[in-house]
């Protein structure tokens, strides 16, 4: 029986869909004003493994996830700037083409670490006048009301306010800090949509005026509109339980008065170095930054696959260098039993399905299905194993089916000394000082290495 932990609960339930064999699920998807880094990465592996674990139950999926390219303000809490609109103006580019350059590199990412689209792709642009009857119902039914700069949700309203987090409004209200926008009536209340002034560059008409949605009733109305009143599986990271989700639900609820979502679940946050992943530390590295540096998507994959989702994880070069050298082992064996004689007992075979399947039903324990499969690998070099391991695949989708044709033997990582001159003589080339640029190359071939410039980066081999 599969088990999920339902963060609503606070503990694992059995799962089954609400609608026969369908699973209708929601997952909050990026907001494209930037390179997705590894941490979020890990939040969409998170999602990948539910619908892999859903597959191999035997179930067929609905997936949708949102794609917000206007309404994330700086702080998610209303506050700032809408994100995009930053961006557009640091990058002379308008906020559609600030979408479409993230979004695509996003899909290209999800690719290469064989994470699975989900069957809808919503962006926010293309649902405002879902989101504008959304908010025109909340206040039809008196759960908003307006200040000078937007329309806002009166969680006084929805006694349910705080569910998920477990948080208290009374603890909330004593804990705030100095309340920026003294015409709320309470902190925690949100903006359904806000007014914008002439000057915003995403703006639409509305019953309120020229304005934009706020971010969390994108994904209420878009989720709405695709999965209905009531649906499954809502995924997201940690950082959403508080505020965005606890938002959701109100807007969702309040006017229903049916429960919106049966299982919410969150996937724990990447740490880098022990500590937050920042742009001021320069620690927000994306897939572009391990390939550079020599690693394959699918080392970060694998990385992410050896901790549970609801443990942190800490990045480290030493850890990701430890992934890859298990994952070439890996891969090493896996070629032997494809091309082994030997034959495993059919109930020897058997069992290592049933741990497996115990493993992924138990809210998805995908490190200990990994020892399971390490366990299997040290039998006698057979075909057996081989196919067995791919069956197992379906789940970490590591591409194990490649493995017979043989990934190239470790590599070790490019040295830190190496990348440096190379992000050097990108500099150089940036600033147009070819001759600095062709010194460095000339250096970094002396050291053993080559450097190719490619489409959006460089690629270093050792020579
Ligand atoms: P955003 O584009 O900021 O809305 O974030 C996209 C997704 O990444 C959300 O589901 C976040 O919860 C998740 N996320 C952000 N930072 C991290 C992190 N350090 N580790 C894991 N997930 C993260
Ligand atoms: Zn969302």
């Amino acid at each position: 029986m599969l088990r999920f932990y339902n963060t609503l609960t606070r503990k694992k339930e059995d799962f089954t869909p609400l609608d026969g064999n369908t699973v209708r699920m929601y997952s909050c998807g990026p907001t494209v004003y930037n390179y997705a880094h590894i941490g979020n990465l890990r939040t969409y592996i998170f999602m990948d493994l539910i619908r892999r674990t859903l597959r191999f139950e035997g179930y067929k999926i609905k997936g949708v996830m949102n794609i917000t390219d206007v309404g994330h303000l700086m702080a998610d809490s209303d506050d700032g700037e809408d994100k995009m609109a930053v961006a557009a103006r640091e990058q002379k580019l308008s906020p559609w083409e600030i979408a479409e350059k993230y979004a695509k590199v996003f899909f290209e990412d999800l690719k290469k670490l064989n994470i699975g689209v989900p069957e809808i792709i919503a962006k926010a642009t293309d649902h405002i006048p879902e989101m504008i009857a959304y908010v025109q119902a909340l206040e039809d039914a008196g759960f908003s009301y307006e200040t000078s700069d937007g329309i806002y949700f009166d969680i006084a309203k929805f006694p349910g306010y705080g569910c998920l987090s477990g948080a208290n409004l009374d603890d909330q209200l004593a804990g705030a800090r100095v309340e920026v926008n003294s015409e709320k009536h309470h902190p925690a209340d949100f903006a359904l949509w806000k007014k914008a002034d002439p000057r915003h560059i995403m703006q639409w008409d509305s019953p309120w005026g020229k304005g934009y949605p706020g971010w969390h009733i994108e994904c209420s109305a878009m989720s709405k509109k695709y999965l209905g009143d009531t649906f499954d599986i809502h995924s997201g990271g940690v950082d959403h339980i508080p505020i965005h989700h606890e938002n959701e639900i109100a807007q969702n609820e309040s006017l229903t008065g049916k429960q919106s979502v049966r299982f919410w679940m969150h996937g724990e946050f990447m740490l880098v170095d022990g500590g937050k992943m920042s742009k001021s530390l320069g620690n927000t590295y994306t897939v572009a930054d391990l390939e550079k540096r020599g690693y394959h998507p699918l080392d970060f994959r694998f990385f992410c696959l050896n901790t549970h989702y609801r443990k942190k994880l800490n990045f480290t070069f030493e850890g990701l260098d430890a992934a890859k050298t298990s994952r070439a082992r890996l891969n090493a064996q896996l070629k032997e039993h494809a091309e082994g004689s030997n034959r495993i007992p059919v109930e020897k075979l058997d069992s290592y399905r049933e741990d497996f399947k115990k493993a992924i039903e138990d809210d998805m324990n995908v490190p200990l299905a990994l020892g399971i499969l390490f366990t299997a690998i040290k039998e006698p070099k057979s075909k057996d194993i081989y196919e067995l391991a791919n069956e197992f695949d379906s789940i970490f989708g590591l591409d194990l089916n490649k493995a017979a044709l043989a990934e190239p033997a470790e590599e070790e990582a490019v040295p830190a000394e190496i990348i440096a001159l190379s992000d050097e003589r990108t500099a150089a080339k940036k600033a147009k000082n070819y001759a600095l640029a062709d010194e460095l190359r000339n250096k970094i071939t002396a050291m053993g290495y080559s450097v190719t410039d490619v489409p959006g980066g460089v690629k270093i081999k050792k020579i």
